[in-house]
């Protein structure tokens, strides 16, 4: 039994894939002993292959520099064909029960031990040969993951150490039912796409990819973040009775969806969804939600390898247009950077990539490319309602400049006769304390603000959104938090402009008492939590929540706000827990 972060829900019975994230980095990789047949069946394949690429190279480089210099490849030949070395190999999988790659990295690697240890200049060289044939041979074995991870059978759930988004993103969610990783926090992006694609998900389960072995039965968790791996009987009776019983509720709960979202006290409360890829718009209208509070647009860069062009915006952008139909659509211009990107793509990785060149900064230093996804936004408002939002702000120089560009892009279409919609609404995100803290100043300058509590939380607090180790301390119930977001609020009543919260936590009903108490009227939230969402609202009235948030201001600790929250919901609305502890 293995606990870690829950970050999507569901519950699923599966068979374990362990895959390596980092196709180039090795870990040790335990396997069944019913697994070694086939890991030696891999190792010889991927040496036959590794053989022939020499080869080549061999044929290349000797018409380059002649046979001396290219005979070094021979011996990388060889080495591949040497009895005592492939014996080896053999006897760890074998012996140690580990993958084929932990097996050759690690004969390759005592091997190079062995002459480094020599002390002696030929030796030395051999070393670097002996570095360079384990490379090869780690690409041709992990390489294949990519492979093995399409060829997935039904009912797989990923264990990985970690996952990217982008790889989260390409899975194929009709065999691929769950995944566990090891590293990773409640608000990453990796969570977040997880909870779109509505994969049960948990992260931070912190050594679980040392124990879990391919084929094993395991059972995924995503509301509790527990993990079994192995399950006796009556475990695996237990949670099948889980998951029938999450059936029933879910269908209960879908009968919500086409009821207006208003209070017991007749406020109208705008439910709008987050989503990371156009289509999503269906899924965010069918559970009941009202039009999109936040296109995640970087994920048009993340799901494909090279930059999308104008056309390639403009047809995502259009798209969500048609598919909104009138609706609410606020459009987040592109926050690539930190855990989303491309930090393999840098050549110089960042430090403190959260902290870096991300969002609208990484925006504003690359204005080409700022423009293309401007000038598709702008085109696309020709043909339905778009608001423009502009993340990660932290100075009003930023927002300044940004809407200096866009005016600069209003100005080049308008010459090309291209028409747009002149009077877009521009607003931002506030997700980092000096936006927040200056929310008034901010306020004069923009049409709207939508908080993201996933950043607000990480930078108020100085806690890593996607860091395991540090998670107990990533609380939204802060107090530190909560009196910026009310300062938000009331920058937002001052000044007359709209105020809505679009991080993860607008999407527990709890916390979403709290906000409307401090006067949001718009949550923006993943899909799959609308329903429930909907249904807590139309169960409190305004002064209900407005009392719970003059208690919780009066309160200091993470711990009693979160008690507290819990206890007023469930004095409330005690039917949405009864509901949920049929979960
Ligand atoms: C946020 O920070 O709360 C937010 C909604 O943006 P993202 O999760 O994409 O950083
Ligand atoms: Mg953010």
């Amino acid at each position: 039994m293995f606990k870690g972060l829950p970050v999507s829900p569901g519950v699923v019975i599966g068979r374990v894939m362990t895959i390596d994230a980092d196709e180039l980095r090795v870990i040790r990789r335990p396997i069944g002993a019913s697994a070694v047949k086939e890991e030696l069946k891999r190792l010889e394949r991927a040496i036959a292959t590794a053989i022939s690429d020499i080869e080549e190279v061999y044929k290349q480089a000797k018409a380059q520099m002649g046979k001396q210099t290219a005979d070094i490849f021979q011996f990388h030949i060889q080495m591949l064909k040497d009895a005592t070395l492939l014996k080896g190999i053999r006897g760890r999988v074998e012996r140690d029960l580990v993958s084929a790659d932990t097996a050759a990295h690690e004969e390759l690697g005592a091997l190079a031990a062995k002459f480094r240890s020599m002390n002696n200049s030929v030796f030395a060289t051999k070393v670097n040969d002996i570095d360079d044939l384990s490379r090869r041979l780690h690409k041709h074995l992990v390489g294949e993951q990519v492979t093995r991870l399409k060829a997935a059978d039904d009912n797989t759930v990923v264990v990985a150490k970690d996952l990217t988004p982008s790889q989260t993103v390409g899975f194929d969610r009709s065999r691929i039912i769950g995944f566990v990783t090891d590293l990773g926090g409640l608000t990453s992006h990796t969570a977040i796409i997880a909870k779109a694609l509505e994969i049960p998900a948990v992260v931070g389960a912190q050594t679980l990819l040392k124990h879990a072995l391919d084929g094993q039965t395991i059972i995924v968790d995503g509301d509790t973040g527990a993990v079994v791996l192995n399950p006796t009987e009556q475990t695996l009776e237990q949670y099948r009775r889980t998951i029938e019983q999450r059936r029933t509720y879910r269908v209960s709960l879908g009968e919500i969806a086409n009821l207006p979202s208003v209070t017991l006290d007749g406020v109208k409360i705008n439910i709008v969804g987050n989503i990371e890829l156009p289509a999503e718009i269906e899924k965010v209208l069918k559970m009941g939600g009202e039009g999109v509070g936040l296109y995640r647009t970087e994920y048009l860069y993340l799901t494909r390898p090279d930059e999308p062009s104008e056309e390639d915006h403009y047809k995502a952008y259009k798209q969500c247009v048609d598919l909104a139909a009138g609706r609410e659509l606020v459009i987040r211009t592109m926050d690539l950077g930190a855990d989303k990107m491309t930090q393999s793509r840098e050549e110089v990785p960042e430090r403190n990539p959260f902290l870096g060149n991300r969002s609208i900064r990484y925006c504003l230093r690359n204005v080409p490319m700022f423009k293309r996804q401007l000038r598709a936004i702008l085109r696309a408002s020709a043909h339905g309602p778009i608001k423009i939002m502009f993340p990660l702000v932290s100075t009003l120089l930023e927002l300044r400049q940004a809407k200096f560009i866009l005016h600069d892009v209003m100005e080049d279409l308008t010459e090309e006769g291209v028409k747009f919609d002149k009077n877009i609404p521009v607003g931002m995100m506030v997700e980092v304390p000096s936006a927040a803290l200056l929310a008034d100043t901010f306020a004069r300058e923009v049409n709207f603000f939508s908080i993201g509590t996933n950043d607000l939380i990480q930078y108020t607090l100085a806690v890593d959104r996607i860091n395991e180790r540090v998670a107990h301390l990533y609380q939204a119930t802060n107090p530190a938090v909560i009196k910026l977001i009310r300062d938000v609020a009331r920058a937002g009543r001052h000044r007359d402009i709209p105020v809505s919260c679009c991080g993860e936590a607008a999407g527990d009903p709890e916390y979403a008492m709290l906000l409307l108490g401090l006067g949001l009227r718009t949550l923006s939230v993943s899909s799959t939590v609308i329903p429930q969402l909907k249904r807590f609202v139309r169960s409190v009235t305004i002064p209900q929540c407005e009392l719970v948030a003059r208690k919780v201001l009066s309160l200091d600790s993470d711990v009693q706000i979160s008690a507290l929250l819990r206890d007023s919901a469930r004095k409330i609305v005690p039917e949405a827990y009864s509901g949920r502890s049929a979960e």
